[in-house]
Order: structure tokens, then sequence, then C-alpha cells
């Protein structure tokens, strides 16, 4: 089920009451069926922002495996095992990241390796395992290797070199950027310089290698012309980042006016499927 409201209220609330007895494999029954991990993730940013309880394409049956376990665990009402990756299977999610120990980021409810497979271990199997990779910088920004590893590619793919403005992993660094470059996978890039067929080829290739990607205008904000980009599944995306991911697969701008989006028609993937498109 989903709720634009109450969006952040699962912050203040980590009940930890579950037993550990349940993470111990086949202490939960047989293990039975697959979620893909690649799926459940894109269906956390998908899902939350659907202004019904629509299912993402083929993530039904994995998210149904993972809302299960969290009904199972106590974390989630049994009438939101539906397989649609809202807001409250969000804050149930969040629940049991803070029940292993997570804070913050790490305790979003946007499923990440570890805690999705504790949360199988016993119950089913996963998937295409997802990572963002080790912390590191590019042009002297926070990165994670999963995002530059992108911003390389879509740097050759655009056949030139980018001008980070931003990084990532900066929370409160920039407000105008309304938390989304507080955790993984957003970028800020430089567009002053560029001609409008530059831009078009620039936001054409951060799409095609799998980032929610647009050119932002002065008219926009208060803002110099730039690109912002958001890696899509990359799991250590801040919340407000995971709606932005969600607004560009709904065709949106992901700005507060929700206007459409203005950019290229490029085909939504992202960079696991890009990489194995192309290899
Ligand atoms: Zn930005």
């Amino acid at each position: 089920m989903t709720s634009r409201l109450n969006r952040r209220g699962f912050l203040t609330a980590v009940p930890c009451a579950v037993a550990v007895t349940a993470l111990a494999p086949g202490t939960a029954g047989a293990s039975t069926g697959t979620a893909d991990m690649e799926l459940v993730v894109l269906a956390a940013q998908l899902d939350p922002v659907k202004a019904d309880t629509g299912i993402t394409t083929g993530a039904g049956a994995s998210v149904r495996l993972v809302e299960t376990a969290l009904a199972d665990l106590g974390y989630l009402a049994r009438q939101y095992v539906d397989g649609h990756f809202g807001t409250s299977t969000r804050s149930a999610y969040a629940r049991w990241q803070a029940h292993l120990g997570y804070t913050g980021l790490a305790a979003n409810g946007l499923p990440g390796r570890t805690s999705l497979t504790t949360l199988a271990s016993g119950r089913f199997q996963v998937t295409r395992l997802i990572t963002p990779g080790a912390r590191t910088t590019y042009q002297g920004f926070p990165f994670n290797a999963r995002t530059v590893a992108m911003l390389h590619e879509a740097e050759r793919l655009a056949g030139r070199r980018f001008v980070v403005e931003q990084g990532s992993y900066s929370p409160g660094n920039d407000p105008t950027s309304a938390g989304t470059h507080d955790g993984g996978g957003a970028v800020d890039i430089d567009a002053e310089a560029l001609t409008t067929a530059q831009r078009t080829a620039v936001v054409t290739a951060l799409r095609r290698v799998g980032f929610a990607a647009w050119l932002r205008s002065p008219s926009q904000g208060q803002w110099p012309w730039h690109f912002h980009a958001i890696a899509v599944n990359d799991t250590d995306l801040s919340t407000p980042a995971q709606d932005q991911v969600g607004d560009y697969y709904l065709g949106r701008n992901g700005l507060a006016d929700n206007g459409p989006d203005n950019g290229p028609k490029v085909p939504k993937v992202t960079w696991e499927g890009y990489l194995r498109a192309t290899a």
C-alpha cells in the first residue's frame, strides 16, 4: 500500500522485539521461492511514489517474498503483503534494518545486500545481488565505486569529460538539493559551457548507463545550468533520491512541481542491466 504522508515518520519508531532465532536458517520452515534483488530494489524506488498500489513490472513475486518475511517477523501488517513495495513496506523494511543495528540512511527502508540476505536466510533465495561498492572519490568529491564506473562509461558515450559540481554522501551540502545528495548515487555536473546539442548528448549518455538524469535550468531553481543525476538501484540512495528515481520512471521531472520529464527519450535501465546488454 502507498501513502505519501509520514514518509519519514518511521524513522522515529524503532521497535526491536523480534527474536534472533528468526535468523537461523531452517527455523522458518522450508526455503521456498527466489527473490531478484535488482527487481526488489527497483520496486522500492518506484512503488512509494505511485498514486496507487501498482506493481513494478516483474517484481511482484520477489517483493511478496520480502513482504511475507516482514509480516512473519511482525514488522508489516499482513494486508500489505501484495507485491507492491509502497510506503508501508518501506517503513516495515526500515524497522527490520533498525533491528539489525543500522541507523540513519542505512535504515531508510531501501533494501541493501546484507539486510536482504539476512532476511532471506532460511526463507527464500536471493539472486542478482547488487552493491554500491567501496567508497571513493572522483574529481575530489565523495562517491561509491558503482557511481564512478557509471560516470566513466557515460563520459565515454558522450565523448567528453564531465566537470563534477557536487558528489554523493554530502548531507546538508546544498539546501537546493533537498537531501538528494545525502546518500550514494547522486551527482551534479556542470552544463553552463555546453551547447544545447551537447547538453542533450550528456543527458542521453547519463540515462543510457542507468542514471535518472535531468538537465536543470536557472528558471527551475536557484542554480546555474547543470545536470542532476541519481544512479538507479544504488542501495545507498537517500529517501528523496529514491523518490526521484520513482519520478523518473513515471515520466516526471523529479522537482517539487511534479512536472513532466522534458528530457530525451531513452529506455530506462539500471547499470547492471546496461552491463548485461553491452557485454
Ligand atoms: Zn543535484
